[in-house]
Parts: C-alpha cells; sequence; structure tokens
C-alpha cells in the first residue's frame, strides 16, 4: 500500500543481489543504467499455508472479476497496464492481472497471487504516465519481495486467517447485487524497512523504465490534501516531516525528500506523459471521480479536482465535476459558485450532458426560470439518463 505506511530504511536493495548493477540496458526500450535482474519465472506457493492463501485469494479475484464495483473500461484498463508492463518488464507484467475499482481512497495493492487492484482515487490524484509508474513500482516492490505473503502467513499463524483480506465486502456485493463496494485490505501492514525497500525499488524500476522518475509531487501533493483536510475539519495542522517513534506511519514529508533526492540523481531524463495521462483517463473523469465528488470529504475532492486542472488543464469535464462537488455542497454561495462552474464549462465546448443538468438544477435552485432551458437541454442531449425521467417530471410541474 502506499498511501498508509512508511518504511524510515533506504538502505540498499537486496532485490539485485548486485548481478542488475552492471551498466548498460538489459533492451533497448530501457534507457537507464539500471538493469532488472533475469526474470525466474511466477512465484510457486511452497507449502500447505501458502497454497491455502492461494486458492482463497484466486477464489476472491473470480468474484472480484464479477463484482460491479470494477472499472471495465478497456481503453483505460489497456493504458494503465501498459504502464505496468513498462515499468515491471514484459515478463514480470505477465504474471500480473489488473483491476481498477471504483473506491475514493489514494490506494492501491498487489496480492501474493498476483491479483493488482488499483482504486480509481488512485487514478484521480495522478497527474502523469510517470507518477503512475512510482507508485505501480512500488506495489510491484511489495509483491516481487513477497512483503504482502510474509503478512499474510503471520495473519494466518495468529489464527485470522480470513480476515487478511477482509475483502468480505466486496464478496458481499457481488453476491447480494449491491453496488457499494467495500475493499479494505486495511490488515496487510506492511513494516517501516518494507515501504523503505519498495519505495527504493520503485525508484530504480523507474529509472531502468522510460518514464521519468517524478514520486515526491505525489507525495508533496498528499501532504497539501492533507492540510486542506485538516483545515476543513478544524484539526491542527500537523508536520509532515517527522515520525514518532510509536508511529508505525511515516511522515510523508520524508518519502517526498528521498524522492526529491533520488529525482535529482537521476535527472529528468525519461518521458512524463502528462498529455498522454490525461487522454487516456478524460473519457472515465465522471467515474474516476465519482466516489470523490459524493463523498463527504468537499476540502479533499476540491483539492483533487483542482490539483488536476492546474496541471493537466481544465477540460469541461473536469469543470463540471467540479460544479456538482459545490451544487452538492449547496451553500448560497456553493450555488454561485457552481453556476459559474458550469457555465465555464459549457463555453469550454465538448462539455458533459451534466453541465446543461447541473446549470439548470441551480438556476432552478436560485430562482431562475431559464433553469428550464438548461434542463430541456440535458434531455435533448442524454434522452436516455438513469435520471431523465426525473427531470421530465420537474419540467412538467413547474410554473
Ligand atoms: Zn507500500
Amino acid at each position: 500500500m502506499i498511501g498508509s505506511l512508511f518504511g524510515r530504511g533506504m538502505g540498499l536493495l537486496a532485490w539485485l543481489g548486485g548481478i542488475g548493477l552492471a551498466a548498460g540496458p538489459a533492451d533497448g526500450a530501457a534507457a537507464g543504467p539500471f538493469v532488472r535482474p533475469p526474470y525466474a519465472g511466477a512465484y510457486e506457493p511452497q507449502g500447505v499455508d501458502e497454497r491455502g492463501l492461494w486458492m482463497d485469494l484466486d477464489e476472491f479475484e473470480r468474484d472480484l472479476g464479477q463484482s460491479p464495483g470494477v472499472v471495465r473500461d478497456p481503453g483505460l484498463n489497456a493504458f494503465v497496464r501498459q504502464v505496468l508492463c513498462d515499468t515491471v518488464g514484459a515478463d514480470r507484467c505477465g504474471a500480473l492481472r489488473c483491476y481498477i475499482v471504483a473506491d475514493s481512497r489514494f490506494n492501491a495493492f498487489m496480492a501474493p497471487n498476483g491479483m493488482t487492484v488499483i482504486y480509481t482515487g488512485l487514478l484521480a490524484r495522478l497527474h502523469s504516465q510517470a507518477e503512475l509508474a512510482g507508485v505501480l513500482g512500488h506495489e510491484f516492490a511489495h509483491f516481487e519481495r513477497r512483503h504482502s505473503l510474509a503478512g499474510a502467513l503471520r495473519q494466518r499463524s495468529a489464527g485470522n486467517w480470513s480476515a487478511w483480506i477482509s475483502l468480505l465486502g466486496v464478496l458481499t456485493a457481488v453476491r447480494t447485487g449491491a453496488v457499494r463496494q467495500e475493499l479494505q485490505i486495511g490488515l496487510i501492514a506492511f513494516t517501516r524497512g518494507q515501504e523503505g525497500e519498495a519505495d527504493a525499488l520503485a525508484a530504480r524500476l523507474v529509472e531502468g523504465s522510460r518514464f521519468r522518475l517524478a514520486m515526491a509531487a505525489v507525495w508533496r501533493r498528499a501532504i497539501e490534501e492533507d492540510d486542506a483536510l485538516r483545515r476543513e475539519k478544524g484539526l491542527r495542522r500537523v508536520r509532515h516531516d517527522i515520525t514518532s517513534l510509536a508511529d508505525d506511519h511515516p511522515a510523508d514529508g520524508q518519502r517526498m525528500a528521498m524522492f526529491a533526492a533520488e529525482e535529482l540523481r537521476v535527472g529528468s531524463r525519461g518521458l512524463d506523459g502528462g498529455a498522454e495521462y490525461a487522454a487516456a483517463t478524460e473519457p472515465e473523469l465522471p467515474l474516476l471521480f465519482a466516489a470523490l465528488v459524493r463523498g463527504r470529504d468537499f476540502a479533499v475532492a476540491d483539492y483533487v479536482l483542482r490539483s488536476r486542472g492546474e496541471a493537466l488543464g481544465w477540460s469541461g469535464a473536469l469543470l463540471t465535476l467540479r460544479g456538482d462537488l459545490f451544487r452538492l455542497r449547496g451553500h448560497p454561495r456553493d450555488l454561485v459558485t457552481a453556476e459559474e462552474l458550469f457555465g465555464q464549462a459549457i463555453a469550454a465546448g465538448r462539455a458533459p450532458p451534466e453541465a446543461w443538468r447541473g446549470l439548470g438544477l441551480v438556476q432552478l435552485r436560485r430562482g431562475n426560470a431559464a433553469g428550464k432551458a438548461a434542463l430541456a437541454s440535458y434531455l435533448t442531449l442524454a434522452p436516455s439518463a438513469a435520471d431523465a425521467p426525473l427531470i421530465r417530471n420537474l419540467l412538467d410541474s413547474g410554473p
């Protein structure tokens, strides 16, 4: 997991055993001095405990494959997989299967059997292929070093076997047909040392790939997002550069500093891929941001939306999402802001139909009859939208 735990130790990697450090690219695609060691094939579970874990994971994965909470967009799935394969290498990538899951949190993980889960909240917060490569490289490092396997087997020996993957919410959702999805992997507890090892290996993987190392900015934004949340809740602002002895959690600032130093060492070599990232995620923006926009943390959602807009540009879809965020909070001043945002979305061109819906609803709430025309435009643009009957009712019932 990337969002919760931290390793202070950033020592040398055991991963390579020295053999991979020879200079020169492994193949035409690898530009850096780092060479991936030869791939020995997917890890085979050893012994009864591990084989039992694999069976449970495989069963869970079959259910996850049917879950309504999984994002199906073939273009977005292919894009994420390609970044993963370009980062870890095609051979290692062959052992991994990706699932994009609707969840507003900033997280991703790889289970020991190769099941890779990427939250929509993660994709909403990243701005480039290079950043995605860094995050997936970190998760792959846990996988390759079998950190999560050690955690799972510790849990099992503690008699708390099934709790390790408390993915039960997802299974329940599948079996009851409920759309709501809870995916809790909170029981995977990596140690600080493991987090440090994963960060260090991620840096080397990205360095050896076609992407630029660009993780310091991800952690800077994580800090800014946390500060925004604390301001909104009236909580004390925390220092992000220190870790207390009792705290399992690292300071995000320490991770940021580690990556900043690595980025200085590596230089600006490699592809950023911001435009590619914007293009691949744009068609699914409503899905990537849905859980954030409808969630309870206005400041977090607003921070994430604004940081994407500033980095990748304000598309009509992104402006519409921010308009919906203000419309849903609904303070009188928010409605003014929302109306402005929907207007900007429509003016920007290629706005989604929801821009007209939002504009109409806000105008009607503010007592402006022009809202009816906007809602009529919405129905023309999206006649079979799920809420079209509701909007028609609204138009028919008013004066
Ligand atoms: Zn981690």
